[in-house]
């Protein structure tokens, strides 16, 4: 059988970029993919390829993940990340990292534990220890934008709604290897100023990532709370289970989530046979696609 080219698709956030934070975001995704879609051509895995880029994206300072990730009320990143792989329904995440800049990676640790699905906060990290994994320190993690922010945040009248207007850089990608295998994963230090302990959709299956070698595999970004409640990238998946085509199935899954007023988000969708679609709710979401078909970004 002839094979499919490989694919990838990344995001970097969905929410009302301003013009001049596009160029980072816009390239930012474009680099992460070329990245990624080298590693695919060179036979790498859709599960390692994912976890590379998701990598270079927790390094870029541009994205809420990794360093440079928002501060929760108490003045301190906490970060999610979960990583699924398509082909034997695998998944792995943690969520409430603070010590580590690379959660993907202690994901997909997890991911290959199969004992476990999910592990947090402390549990996750005494994991990540366990495996070898380079701790950090928190501060480390804290850039001088986020701090500024949160010294507003705190002094003002925070409001995420409006927040959600003006920052939001969830970080994931989909991808397919020449074998036909998907994945898909994300890293977010989630929302500004969010309750210690809050945990978005961004690091949990079926809400903010699935992967199904049969069907698709889809990332979601945007306001967690809403995402989760309706089981966004699960629903994407048995639309396209059902045969919706990836459009159609994004456009349903935005459809369910305008149902509430602070349904705000975008979604990245890539089937068995490379098709690629990114489509969001917001002003704008950062991402880049490479496939068969050559390069897409945003203008
Ligand atoms: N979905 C993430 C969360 O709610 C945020 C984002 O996608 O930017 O934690």
């Amino acid at each position: 059988m002839a094979k499919i080219g490989p694919a990838i698709v990344v995001h970097g956030g969905a929410w009302n970029i301003p013009p001049e934070q596009w160029p980072p975001h816009r390239d930012g995704c474009l680099r992460a993919a070329r990245v990624g879609y080298a590693e695919l051509k060179r036979d790498v895995s859709a599960l390692d390829a994912v976890v590379v880029v998701v990598c270079d994206l927790e390094d870029d300072p541009t994205f809420d993940a990794g360093v440079g990730s928002v501060l929760n009320r108490d003045g301190y990143p906490e970060l999610d990340s979960g990583i699924m792989d398509g082909a034997e329904l695998r998944f792995g995440g943690v969520v409430g990292i603070r010590r580590f800049a690379n959660p993907i990676r202690i994901a997909r640790a997890v991911l290959e534990d199969d004992r476990l699905c999910l592990l947090s906060g402390e549990g996750a990290e005494i994991f990540a220890r366990e495996r070898g994994f380079q701790e950090c320190d928190p501060e480390a993690l804290i850039l001088e934008p986020e701090r500024a922010a949160w010294e507003r945040h705190r002094s003002g009248n925070f409001d995420l709604k409006e927040k959600f207007e003006s920052s939001n850089d969830t970080a994931g990608a989909v991808a397919l290897d020449g074998e036909g295998n998907l994945a898909a994963g994300n890293s977010t230090g989630g929302t500004s100023f969010k309750h210690p302990g809050r945990v978005g959709d961004s690091a949990l299956p079926g809400c903010g990532i699935y992967a199904d070698n049969r069907y698709g595999a889809c990332c979601c970004t945007g306001w967690g709370e809403q995402i989760m409640r309706l089981v966004l990238a699960k629903g994407v998946v048995d639309d396209l289970e059902r045969g919706a085509t990836p459009e159609k199935a994004a456009r349903s899954a935005l459809a369910r989530l305008n149902r509430f007023e602070s349904g705000r988000g975008g979604l990245i969708i890539l089937t068995p046979t490379g098709s690629a679609v990114a489509l969001f709710n917001t002003p704008r979401m950062a991402w880049a696609s490479i496939g068969p078909g050559g390069e897409r970004v945003p203008e």
